[in-house]
């Protein structure tokens, strides 16, 4: 079946040059991103000849929500099925900012950060995460980037103006993507769309050093996350085969060489696995590395998930390996496992479902 274009798919630019007269395109723009409005018909001041003609060319409904899941901590965590059947997850992430009713309820939380997928599944292939087990099946377009975070605005009555945080850190790998990731950073951060400046957005990368270097000469002032997870290349290897392409000296020249913003930091994540990379001889490779980089870390608690050998680390190990890197004098934050009941980490929403379907 031969699937129509999502709507979403087009920068406001792109959109003038089809539709004339070009103020049109800005309308468009605010029915879809402002209005949130789920058909052409009721963009009431479009010609209708107009809205008919969209209609045949574009759908403005990419995705539909398969299920949801509800964390305690009030995260979301999405399934949507794309127009040709495949599944990608999002996760709607509540921050630190919530405030709370005097008897424990919610009263508002206004920070929200999305974590967005770019691929339905990944050709990385890292030994602990569950979105390689399913191998890739291919890219989403822009407008299926777009169309993840702006179907999260619909589900929860997000208002079009609240300050958004967008994290490239679901399903695949942007940077393999990075035609269309690029493509939906700049739709993202329209002003007549949804507003999300480039420097609220985060791509996370395994580490495509070549890749890294093309983003950075792109100037697109997003922020940039390097998941690296090991500190020598024998054992990331072993965790991230693509270390064997690009080792851990390129990326570290990549980063180098990235444009950052002024105030801004890169991210280095790490995911402790017990017993593999919790030692503190780890952290000790680690403060050298980073040595001279404006950087600071993330530690991850690996997420267990039936099937794996790899275990969550110990609190105290956690604790330990933080605070030498704080004494060191590099910042460093324990990522919250933030919808760890909903079983947050990439890919196992999906991975419960088709098993579900089996
Ligand atoms: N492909 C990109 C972005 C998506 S993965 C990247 O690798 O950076 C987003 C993050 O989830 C990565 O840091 C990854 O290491 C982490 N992750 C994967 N499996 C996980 C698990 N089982 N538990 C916790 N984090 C996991
Ligand atoms: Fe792909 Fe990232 Fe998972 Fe590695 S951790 S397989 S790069 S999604």
């Amino acid at each position: 079946m031969q699937t129509k274009q999502a709507i979403q798919d087009l920068t406001k630019d792109e959109l003038a040059n089809i539709i004339k007269p070009s103020f049109r395109a800005k309308q468009i723009y605010n029915w879809v991103y402002h209005k949130h409005v789920n058909s052409f018909s009721q963009m009431e001041n479009l010609p209708k000849a107009m809205r008919n003609e969209l209609d045949e060319k574009f759908t403005i409904t990419p995705l539909e929500i398969v299920s949801k899941q509800e964390s305690r901590d009030g995260s979301i965590k999405y399934l949507f099925r794309l127009p040709d059947g495949s599944t990608v997850e999002s996760v709607l992430l509540l921050m630190r900012e919530a405030q709370y009713h005097e008897d424990g309820t919610l009263k508002h939380h206004r920070r929200y950060t999305v974590c967005i997928s770019s691929q339905v599944g990944c050709k990385v292939g890292c030994a602990f995460c569950l979105t390689a087990k399913g191998g890739f099946v291919r890219d989403l377009s822009a407008g299926e980037i777009v169309s993840q975070v702006l179907e999260i605005y619909k589900d929860n009555n997000i208002p079009s103006n609240h300050r958004v945080n967008l994290v490239y850190m679901g399903m695949g790998e942007p940077l393999d993507n990075l035609e269309n990731v690029a493509k939906a950073v700049k739709i993202f951060s329209d002003m007549d769309g949804m507003s999300i400046s480039p420097n609220r957005q985060t791509i996370s990368t395994s580490g495509l050093s070549s890749k890294i270097e093309k983003l950075g000469k792109m100037d697109l002032g997003i922020n940039l996350a390097i998941s690296l997870h090991a500190v020598d290349d024998e054992l990331r290897e072993q965790l991230m085969p693509i270390n064997k392409a690009y080792n851990i000296a390129s990326i570290i020249e990549a980063v180098r060489n990235f444009p950052v913003n002024q105030r801004k930091k890169v991210l280095f994540e790490y995911l402790v696995i017990k017993d593999v990379n919790d030692g503190i001889d780890s952290a000790k490779k680690l403060v050298k590395l980073l040595n001279g980089l404006k950087a600071k870390v993330n530690l991850i608690y690996f997420n267990p998930y039936p099937g794996t050998d790899f275990k969550r680390p110990d609190d105290k190990d956690m604790r330990k390996f933080q605070e030498y890197l704080l004494n060191k004098g590099v910042l460093c934050t324990i990522r919250e496992s933030k919808g760890l009941d909903i079983s947050a980490a990439c890919g196992q929403l999906r991975e419960q479902k088709l098993g579900e379907e089996k």
